[in-house]
């Protein structure tokens, strides 16, 4: 299964991900990710984006495109989660003109609906341990006893300041990829508020309820 993850910062993209992968056998192949672990591997791609990372800005489509292109041969077009990809609708038409070249195509999109007081409250509560790549939330998901939470990072972009900026870029540049999405593939949007356990149910409901899933 061919599959994307949409929705503002802080929606559960990276943790909805990351079970659906476990579970279904997916890659996880998070934008976020591959760029943070160039900035802490310190390679060019990783100087380059560093700045723009810290400060919530969006890192340009050519660079994005690709960091997916190369990610997307190195599965062979398998089976993927995508989590914070595509971005703008520049990244949404090269991703579906790009699936079809490979004879791969998106099955479907799953955009998770949060309230931006819900994605501040979450984002400033985030904790992410940089060892595992897990995510926990101070309050509502918090980490296990056997973690120490002296380790875990509260990411520079998840900062106030930051935060607020995210939440403008979402609403200008990744909010209006969603009427692409809507007219090229098949788009399911949930509520994302609630516990992960209640909306990963709802993720998992969407995709078999759409025939074309069944069997996820
Ligand atoms: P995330 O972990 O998905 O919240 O992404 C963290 C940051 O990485 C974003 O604020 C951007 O700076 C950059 N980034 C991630 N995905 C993209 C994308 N699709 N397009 C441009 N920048 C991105």
């Amino acid at each position: 299964m061919r599959l994307a993850l949409f929705g503002p910062p802080g929606a559960g993209k990276g943790t909805q991900a990351k079970r659906l992968a476990r579970d279904h056998d997916l890659t996880h192949l998070s934008t976020g990710d591959l760029f943070r672990a160039a900035i802490r591997e310190r390679t060019p791609l990783g100087l380059k984006v560093a700045s723009l990372l810290e400060a919530g800005e969006l890192v340009p489509d050519d660079v994005t495109n690709g960091i997916v292109a190369d990610r997307l041969a190195q599965i062979d077009y398998g089976s993927f989660v995508l989590d914070g990809f595509p971005r703008t609708v520049p990244q949404a038409e090269w991703l579906l003109d790009h699936l079809a070249a490979n004879d791969a195509p998106l099955d479907a999109v799953v955009s998770l609906v949060v309230p931006d007081e819900d994605v501040v409250g979450r984002l400033s509560r985030r904790r992410t341990d940089p060892e595992t790549g897990a995510i926990y939330h101070l309050d509502f998901n918090p980490p296990p006893a056997d973690v120490d939470p002296e380790t875990l990072v509260h990411r520079p972009d998840d900062q106030p300041e930051a935060i607020r900026h995210r939440l403008e870029v979402y609403h200008e540049e990744t909010a209006p990829v969603e009427a692409y999405l809507r007219e090229h593939v098949r788009y399911h949007e949930i509520d994302g508020t609630g516990s992960l356990a209640e909306v990963q149910a709802r993720v998992t409901d969407v995709l078999v309820e759409d025939r074309g899933l069944a069997g996820i």
